[in-house]
């Protein structure tokens, strides 16, 4: 919408809100610590900013009435400081006495996105039309979609200023590390030390290994173990590797080619990520964003994390339908390798009266699985279970963002800052959905049933791999109720429900 002089010559008053930027205020509050300033001239300087701002918002004015509105941080300054100012003038907006908002730029406004839909909200309700100006003259107006979305855009980096500045520096250091020399340097393990761009033939398939297992749903700890009894040793210690290090080495980008720059990923001018000059890993970034997926995800849910019984849970109670626990025997006051898994007396909304032998239930159903998975790898079909992936149509939306956003830097519409911190928004959303994709194309039976799985068999598997391919054939194992009195272990009892029919 296009203001003209005369609507703004109204008897009603306009709002006028002023507030010292975020920037500003952590310059003034870097004066107070390093004794430049003392807390009472530190106020002024605050105030007089303020005061700068109501003589540029009055130009925006078109001689209308303006009521001010003026929220003072510097001494109440955090994250979720309530401005009271803001709320009244919210309040009177709501109420119909100002008509509308002027602001020297969007970001003194809104500092949270849920502030700006609360602001919108009542624009798009309004009987009147409502005005909103800033000195950046770009449209905001919150009446027109197009107003909506830059201020969308916009607001969301409102209360990230100083994450701002940091990655406009990281950015700045990122355009000489480009034209920059090569970052494989150092010796890396997987790659050789005469050569850190080129991959060791010895000890790159065991690094990509780590990788695979990790995928293919081992637990960093698994993996760890596994390394230690290859005898892998940490360059940079000369030790086994520790959890950390093999968390480390799975995760790391170099590992795909990715180049990094203080651990950031960098993308060029054509929002593609940035390679580095060295043999990857893996040739795709695929198997990436199957890891990136499986950070948030968890390869396996994290209560399995220590589950040290194949049916714990899977196992389910034939009487009150709980799950049933694994529980070692004893016997004469010593734990023996023997278990038995136990409806869970411990919940109250289990029965607590039921319990079967563990170990063959165990191998009863491990048989049933293993030749299931042999089966379905004879077929070349795997038991798949993957919900088809929902997320295209946002993945569209951002990739549109994205576009968007960029069609407006090169029209220098958009301010180098908002520009940055946006696009890596949204670059961060993108990856996230990528990640999604990767983790739902790849159907869940693919991901367990592995190569390195039918040649080394079950017997190989740890229990988290174990479950985690249980799982993918069996929904439970219902265990039924004993007829008779205790005696021998008998297979009916236990009854499996398959995945798919
Ligand atoms: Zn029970």
């Amino acid at each position: 919408m296009h203001v003209r002089e005369g609507d703004l010559m109204l008897a009603k008053p306009v709002g006028g809100y002023c507030r010292t930027s975020d920037a500003d205020l952590a310059d003034i509050r870097r004066a107070v610590k390093a004794g430049l300033l003392t807390p009472e001239e530190a106020t002024e300087e605050e105030r007089k900013g303020v005061l700068r701002q109501r003589e540029d918002i009055e130009s925006l004015s078109g001689g209308a009435p303006i009521k001010w509105y003026e929220d003072n941080n510097l001494s109440a300054f955090k994250r979720n400081v309530r401005r009271p100012d803001f709320e009244n003038m919210v309040k009177d907006l709501k109420a119909g006495r100002i008509s509308g908002i002027l602001a020297y730029d969007i970001d003194r406004v809104y500092r949270q996105p849920r502030d700006l839909e609360r602001v919108i909200d009542i624009y798009e309700t309004s009987k009147e039309t409502l005005v909103f100006k800033t000195l950046s003259g770009q449209n905001f107006d919150l009446t027109t979609s197009d107003g909506r979305f830059s201020a969308r855009l916009f607001v969301n980096i409102a209360n990230k200023s100083s994450e701002d500045t940091r990655r406009r520096v990281v950015r700045a250091n990122v355009a000489k590390a480009r034209k920059g020399k090569s970052h494989a340097m150092g010796h890396t393990f997987g790659w050789l030390a005469s050569d850190p761009s080129e991959l060791d033939p010895e000890t790159a398939p065991i690094r990509r290994k780590a990788v695979e297992k990790h995928v293919a749903g081992d637990r960093i700890a698994t993996i760890m173990k596994w390394l230690a009894s290859e005898n892998v040793i940490n360059i940079a210690t000369g030790k086994h590797y520790t959890w950390g290090g093999t968390k480390a080495m799975i995760h790391a980008p170099r590992n795909w080619g990715i180049r990094t720059y203080n651990e950031e990923i960098i993308y060029d001018d054509d929002n593609e990520i940035v390679m580095g000059d060295w043999e990857p890993l893996f040739p795709t970034l695929d198997t990436w964003h199957l890891v990136q997926a499986l950070k948030t995800k968890g390869s396996t849910p994290t209560r399995e994390s220590n589950v040290s019984y194949l049916l714990t849970a899977i196992a389910r109670c034939g009487r009150c339908g709980g799950g049933l626990k694994g529980h070692p025997k004893w016997a004469k006051g010593a734990r023996t390798p023997g278990y038995n898994y136990n409806c869970n007396k411990q919940r109250p909304e289990h029965c607590g009266a039921l319990a079967i032998d563990g170990p063959k239930l165990d191998s009863l159903i491990q048989d049933l699985v293993w030749a299931t998975v042999l089966r379905a790898s004879e077929q070349k079909r795997v038991p798949e279970t993957a919900e088809p992936w929902t997320g295209e149509a946002a993945l569209k939306d951002v990739e549109e963002e994205i576009a968007e956003l960029q069609e407006l830097w090169k029209a220098k519409k958009v301010r180098a800052a908002s520009y940055v911190t946006t696009l890596d928004d949204l670059n961060a959303r993108k990856n996230e959905l990528l990640a999604d994709r990767a983790y739902h194309s790849v159907p869940a039976g693919t991901r367990s049933i592995t190569e390195e799985l039918l040649t080394n068999g079950w017997e190989n598997l740890s229990i988290e791999r174990q479950r985690i391919i249980v799982r993918k054939v069996l929904r439970a194992v219902i265990v039924h109720p004993a007829k008779g009195r205790g005696g021998r272990f008998d297979p009916a009892r236990a009854e499996p429900v398959f995945l798919t029919a």
